[in-house]
């Protein structure tokens, strides 16, 4: 498999463009998890060349980091880690909170979680505007003098927050939602990565399993699933989604002879300076995984994907259901 890299400013090695997304391996909003599957999909997609494991400590509370860290023992060299900081639980809820004395803490659980003793990437999770930025970013910078950390990101930021983040500290990437159905970072996002020179981790590449191609109008979610809380998911929205999905299904196979996932992996990557993130939890999942290297989308086929998306979801939502809130 020609595997497509880039790189982080801070991180040697080159990074893999498709990078292991480990949110559903925590089990929590997402009906559980099976831990024998959730290492072997890890396993499975190192050896396919993805390097770049991306987690946090709220995933699961703890449990996606220890299952990543008993997945890499041994082989901690081959994979490049971002994990996430400033997400505080406790009470049934989860809150923002980016203090220095909060960082401290959570870089050391996150260290032992993951059974190493530097983080690749370390991204502070959600914007919290009741700390100053420069505090958070100070307090970063420390860790990375320290070797504790080598290059730091940020997720679910604007462009102004990362102007006064990256007053302090030096930003190598930031974290939002991008896919096909959830765009709103082309707006400021996106173009202020390319001028600064991030790298963007799209997260959700998938829509939460949408653009794999195997939901249908009878697909259902068990538990605490978020998609039963995710207005894309409840009718009739659901209904414009599917039949979005089934008319890039018939254009990535009679255009390129790929399926819609992997078209949907290809459009995040051929937008600029991207790393899709695909959520997978079983090894079989990843199967495929490199239908979405080596070709690109012609400007005909991005225009035409346009068209098509405008024609079917008339009643557009985006990814906002998802944000925790300040304390
Ligand atoms: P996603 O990648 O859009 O979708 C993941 C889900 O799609 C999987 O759990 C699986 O669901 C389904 N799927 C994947 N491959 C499939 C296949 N081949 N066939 C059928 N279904 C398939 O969503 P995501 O996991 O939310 O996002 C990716 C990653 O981005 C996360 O894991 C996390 O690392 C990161 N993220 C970050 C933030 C943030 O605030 N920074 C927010 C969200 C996500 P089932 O197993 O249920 O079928």
């Amino acid at each position: 498999m020609n595997v497509e890299t880039t790189r982080i400013d801070g991180i040697p090695t080159p990074v893999s463009r498709i990078g292991l997304g480990t949110w559903a391996i925590g089990g929590w909003m997402w009906g559980g998890a099976d831990d024998n599957a959730s290492v072997a999909t890890i396993r499975s997609a190192l050896d396919q060349g993805i390097n770049l494991i991306d987690t946090a400590p709220v995933y699961g509370f703890g449990h996606s980091e220890e299952v990543v860290g008993k997945a890499l023992a041994g082989m901690r060299q081959h994979a490049v880690i971002a994990t996430k900081v400033a997400l505080e639980w406790g009470d049934g809820g989860v809150r923002r909170n980016s203090t220095p004395a909060r960082i401290r803490q959570e870089i050391e659980d996150s260290l032992r979680r993951l059974r190493t003793d530097y983080i690749d990437l370390y991204q502070v999770h959600w914007p919290d505007t009741l700390v100053p930025f420069e505090d958070t970013a100070a307090e970063l910078e420390k860790l990375r003098a320290e070797g504790k950390i080598l290059a730091i990101g940020v997720s679910n930021y604007s462009p102004a927050q990362m102007d006064a983040f990256s007053a302090t500290t030096m930003l190598a990437a930031v974290q939002p939602p991008y896919n096909l159905f959830e765009r709103a970072i082309e707006a400021d996002v996106l173009p202020y990565a390319r001028d600064e020179g991030l790298v963007v981790l799209a997260y959700g590449a998938l829509c939460r399993g949408l653009l794999s191609g195997r939901m249908n109008a009878s697909t259902t979610f068990d538990g605490d699933d978020l998609r039963n809380a995710d207005p894309k998911f409840r009718q009739p929205r659901f209904a414009q989604y599917l039949a979005a999905v089934d008319a890039l299904a018939e254009l990535a196979r009679e255009r390129h002879g790929k399926s819609v996932l992997a078209l949907a992996i290809r459009w995040v990557l051929d937008q600029g300076p991207t790393i899709a993130l695909w959520g997978a939890r079983r090894p079989d999942q990843l199967r495929g995984i490199g239908d979405a290297y080596g070709w690109r989308l012609s400007a005909q086929d991005l225009s035409d994907i346009d068209a098509l998306l405008a024609r079917h979801v008339t009643d557009p939502v985006g990814p906002e259901f998802m944000a925790p809130s300040l304390r």
